[in-house]
């Protein structure tokens, strides 16, 4: 870390957030019940119940990978499988805890462009095969918004979410991100959700600007039953739990989540518009939440590295930059700067 000004190459380099930093202060005072019985804990899931409009179920954990692998190992059993996008977070970046928390059950992957998956995708891997010798197919998880930075519409996720009842497939959202997409859209939670047809949204905190932690959202109760025992169990039930929830009621009262999640947003735009005024450089995808990927020839990259930057390749050999609730708008102008000069000095190759 160079410590010399802000960095973009990830949206949890940011500290925590206001709305969710005064909660956790404000959860400090005096002694409560332990272990998710205290009037904290109870507020957040009835702020998370009320923010969808419905009586889920609702948990607190700490990370998104423990989110994602116990929700699928509750929609399936050891001998099914988990249909997922190629570039989905967990295939790629959680070091095989959905299959370790699932007892072994298998994700069968897709290729796509960009990370989105498509009712026909789902169609021709869930009838691939039917006999004994091949994981049965039992859940479809999607990330709204991708790795990548892109949106399902509303439109889109009903239509997976129609080909998972025809197939009997349940519908997991990696919501690492939910906020963005939320605030991107315009629509309400409930309306990119259990109204369309999702049965459980991991829905994040951390990146959202929390400290640590994300909500296990049940719109369907009967399919947590149990739950509380396999976050017991792997390590997932905090026993000053009133610390992990607090903050969400802080972030969900008057909708902060969603300002800063619209700041995010916005800072993301703000490069994006330079990045598409520039030549020698482009967007890999296009601008739709909080991320930007960024095409350019190798020595564009050393030299903006030279200047500082921090940035990742990951997906597709393109700069990744996300932006997060803290997000400097002078920042993202001197990022703009030097790309633009670092592409007007090594961008035409010879
Ligand atoms: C960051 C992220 C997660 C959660 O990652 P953790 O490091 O386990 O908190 C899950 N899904 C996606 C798409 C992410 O970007």
């Amino acid at each position: 870390m160079t410590g010399h000004g802000q960095q973009f190459a990830s949206d949890n380099y940011a500290g925590i957030c206001p709305a969710a930093l005064d909660a956790f202060l404000a959860a400090n005072t005096g002694s409560t019940i332990a272990y998710g019985q205290d009037n904290w804990t109870q507020a957040a899931s009835d702020a998370l119940r009320a923010a969808f409009e419905t009586d889920a179920e609702v948990f607190f954990v700490f990370n998104g990978t423990a989110a994602n692998s116990l929700a699928l190992a509750a929609l399936c059993r050891s001998y099914q499988s988990i249909i997922a996008a190629d570039l989905a977070h967990i295939e790629t970046d959680e070091c095989g805890a959905p299959e370790f928390f699932s007892n072994g059950a298998k994700l069968l992957t897709v290729p796509t462009n960009g990370g989105k998956l498509t009712p026909e995708a789902i169609a021709a891997v869930a009838t691939s095969r039917n006999d004994i010798h091949f994981p049965k197919p039992a859940v479809v998880t999607i990330t709204q918004p991708t790795e990548t930075g892109l949106l399902y519409t509303l439109d889109e996720i009903r239509a997976i979410a129609a080909q998972c009842r025809r197939l009997s497939l349940k519908l997991h959202m990696d919501g690492a991100r939910f906020a963005q997409a939320v605030a991107s859209l315009g629509c309400t939670p409930a309306d990119m959700t259990w109204r369309a047809g999702v049965d459980v949204l991991c829905c994040g905190g951390t990146k959202g600007g929390m400290a640590i932690g994300e909500a296990v959202i049940f719109f369907d109760r009967a399919l947590a039953e149990g739950f509380d025992y396999r976050c017991k169990q792997a390590g997932q039930l905090a026993s000053k739990m009133r610390f992990l929830s607090a903050p969400w009621v802080g972030m969900l009262t008057d909708g902060r989540w969603l300002d800063y999640a619209r700041h995010a947003n916005a800072a993301a735009r703000r490069l994006a518009n330079r990045v598409t005024a520039t030549d020698g450089i482009a967007l890999l995808f296009p601008v739709q939440a909080n991320a930007v990927f960024i095409t350019m020839p190798p020595a564009v990259a050393n030299a903006l590295r030279d200047r500082g930057w921090l940035f990742y390749e990951f997906i597709g050999g393109a700069a990744r930059f996300m932006f997060a609730w803290d997000a400097d708008p002078t920042r993202i102008d001197q990022l703009a700067d030097d790309l633009e000069s670092c592409a007007r000095a090594f961008g035409h190759n010879p």
